[in-house]
C-alpha cells in the first residue's frame, strides 16, 4: 500500500467516515445505504453491519461493493471486493467509535459481523481550493490501477493553445511534447478538442 493510498484512506475513517454504499438489490437494481467506515490498516478498509440486515445478505452474496463519500468538499470513491472477517477486530471497532457502545449496548453487539475491504482501487478528489484542484489514485491489495486522463503525444508543436483552454492551467509548457499535470487534471477534455494536431489522447 502506497504513502499516498494511507493518507486517503485515514481521511476516508477518521474524517470522512460515513459513505454510502452501493450494491444490487433483488431485482438487479443498485440499491445504495449510508455505512459508516470503522478502521483502516495495511490490509484495508474496515466496516460492519447485522447479520439480520438485506445489506449482510448482499455482502455474503456479492462479495464486491462500490462506495461513494464526500465531506468539506474532499471526496473518495471505491470499488472492488470484500470479505467478511466474523468479530475479528469488533471489539476494536467498538473501543475507536465510542457511539456504537450505546447503538448496540452490552452484548447486543453480537448481532453484528465486521467486513474488509481488502482489494479495491478508487479516486480522491479535492475541491476545496477551486483553483487548485487535486486528485488522487487509490489501490487497495492486489486490486489493478486502472490509469485514466488526457496524455500528450510526441508529435506537440508547443503551440500552447491546450493550455489557454484548461481550467484548472495544470499543463507544463515549458517542455515540448507539454505535460499534463495529472493530479490537477480535471478530465474536462478542453485540450483534446482545440489541439491542432490532435494528439492528446484520451486513456480509460
Ligand atoms: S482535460 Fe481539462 S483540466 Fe485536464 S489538462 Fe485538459 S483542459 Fe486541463
Ligand atoms: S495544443 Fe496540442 S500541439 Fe499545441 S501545445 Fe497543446 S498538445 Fe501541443
Amino acid at each position: 500500500m502506497d504513502q499516498n493510498t494511507k493518507d486517503f484512506l485515514k481521511i476516508l475513517v477518521e474524517d470522512i467516515h460515513s459513505t454510502t454504499i452501493a450494491t444490487i438489490d433483488e431485482d438487479g437494481r443498485p440499491l445504495t445505504r449510508v455505512i459508516d467506515m470503522m478502521l483502516w490498516d495495511e490490509q484495508g478498509v474496515y466496516f460492519l453491519t447485522a447479520k439480520g440486515k438485506a445489506f449482510y445478505r448482499h455482502l455474503m452474496e456479492q462479495k464486491y461493493i462500490s462506495l461513494s463519500s464526500i465531506k468539506d468538499k474532499r471526496s473518495i470513491s471505491l470499488r472492488g471486493n470484500i470479505e467478511n472477517i466474523g468479530s475479528e477486530k469488533l471489539d476494536e471497532i467498538f473501543e475507536k467509535n465510542t457511539y456504537m457502545q450505546g447503538i448496540y449496548p452490552d452484548d447486543t453487539r453480537s448481532a453484528l459481523e465486521v467486513f474488509r475491504f481488502y482489494k479495491a482501487s478508487g479516486e480522491f478528489f479535492d475541491i476545496s481550493d477551486p483553483k487548485n484542484v487535486t486528485r488522487g489514485s487509490i489501490v487497495i491489495g492486489e486490486a489493478e490501477q486502472k490509469i485514466n486522463g488526457y496524455y500528450v503525444g510526441d508529435a506537440c508543436i508547443g503551440c500552447k493553445l491546450c493550455y489557454s483552454v484548461c481550467p484548472q492551467k495544470c499543463i507544463d509548457i515549458s517542455k515540448k511534447p507539454v505535460v499534463i499535470d495529472q493530479s490537477h487534471c480535471l478530465h474536462c477534455g478542453r485540450c483534446a478538442e482545440i489541439c491542432p494536431k490532435q494528439i492528446i489522447r484520451k486513456v480509460g
